[in-house]
């Protein structure tokens, strides 16, 4: 089932170019991460040299992607975009890093996916601008040194520990990104509006923003499907009655859970009477595969406070408890 909370990239969010700001200004938020890249932006443009290797960590939808075209954007550069698992072979990179533009920079998401062949042309590429390619085969084979132009690698990945050590320690600027406060997500979900053209008011951003898990692909996409809604149903006009009516529809409760959420915590609580309870058994419980509940739901139970983990496996809060209880949506008690 596609999910409205999803924070990773799905088909409905391909048009999400449109909503992306484009300049550091426009980029909202991230406040700490913004200051230092406006310096290093600064200093690389003085000394006319790329910006050192850039890399960018945290949860999908936090904007790693369009930092990076911000940072291409205020350094005046081409951005080549491409991901971990796109590089099927070490001559694809090659072929990418022997075409790159002086000062360009390339972007790589998902970077903790390239395998590690792969990974080892990035070295002397990061390091010392150059690239390695094999000519023949077998005995006769040889290797010949390319340099290529200066250039700034910039990768994306949801946890920095995700990363080989030799490629972490070859990037010059590490940064991670945070869940957006609900004031920040507001003023996105006001940008956007702002720019698919659609009435709402200042309560309905804010209730939109408190159920978008803080972060803004999951703000954005909550805002098309409510405006969806409103023009369906009413006018076309995002009041904060319609846009909690909208909310309750598509079952987002008032902390930003959907109905998953709620059913891993449901289990937890009801069937496993609190927890500790391993996550197979939970996942086993509940039909769902146990990646997804370790990647895409479980970060954001931990961080608010629903969910702890233990040695001896997940435990549910007492704030889960109290949500529970008080749950309008009923959810799954199997
Ligand atoms: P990531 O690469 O971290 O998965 P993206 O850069 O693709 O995330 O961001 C997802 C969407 O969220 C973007 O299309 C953009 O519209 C919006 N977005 C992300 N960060 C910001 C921000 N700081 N200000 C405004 N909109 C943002």
């Amino acid at each position: 089932m596609e999910r409205l909370l999803d924070a990773k990239l799905s088909i409905e969010d391909l048009n999400e170019e449109s909503l992306r700001p484009r300049t550091l200004d426009e980029y909202i938020g991230q406040q700490k991460v913004k200051e230092k890249i406006r310096i290093f932006i600064e200093a690389a443009k003085k000394r006319k040299e790329p910006l050192d290797h850039v890399l960018l960590y945290g949860p999908p939808g936090l904007g790693k992607t369009t930092l990076a075209n911000v940072i291409a954007h205020e350094m005046g550069v081409d951005i080549k975009v491409t991901s971990g698992p796109a590089i099927e072979k070490a001559g694809d990179l090659v072929a990418i890093l022997t075409n790159i533009g002086e000062n360009n920079i390339l972007f790589i998401d998902e970077i903790h996916r390239l395998n590690r062949t792969i990974e080892e042309v990035l070295y002397p590429a990061m390091e010392d601008l150059k690239v390695d390619i094999v000519i023949g085969k077998g005995p006769s084979a040889k290797t010949i040194r390319l340099s290529i132009p200066p250039f700034t690698l910039i990768g994306a990945t949801t946890r920095a520990g995700l990363l080989s050590s030799p490629l972490r320690n070859r990037f010059g600027i590490i940064e991670r990104l945070d869940y957006y406060t609900i004031e920040e997500l507001s003023q996105i979900i006001k940008r956007s509006a702002s720019i698919l053209k659609c009435d709402i008011d200042d309560r309905a951003c804010i209730e939109i923003a408190k159920r978008s898990r803080g972060t803004p692909r999951v703000a954005n996409r909550l805002l098309k499907r409510i405006r969806d809604f409103a023009m369906v149903k009413y006018d076309g006009i995002i009041t904060y009655e319609v846009a909690v009516e909208g909310l309750e529809m598509f079952e987002v409760d008032e902390l930003g859970l959907d109905i998953v959420d709620r059913n891993i915590l449901e289990a937890i609580i009801y069937k496993f009477g609190g927890g500790p309870v391993g996550l197979s058994t939970i996942a086993a419980a509940i039909g769902e595969d146990e990646g997804t509940i370790e990647d895409i739901y479980e970060p954001y139970l931990i961080q608010e406070g629903f969910l702890v983990k233990t040695a001896r496996g997940r435990v549910a809060t007492q704030k889960a408890i109290t949500h529970i209880a008080k749950s309008k949506f009923g959810g799954d008690k199997r």
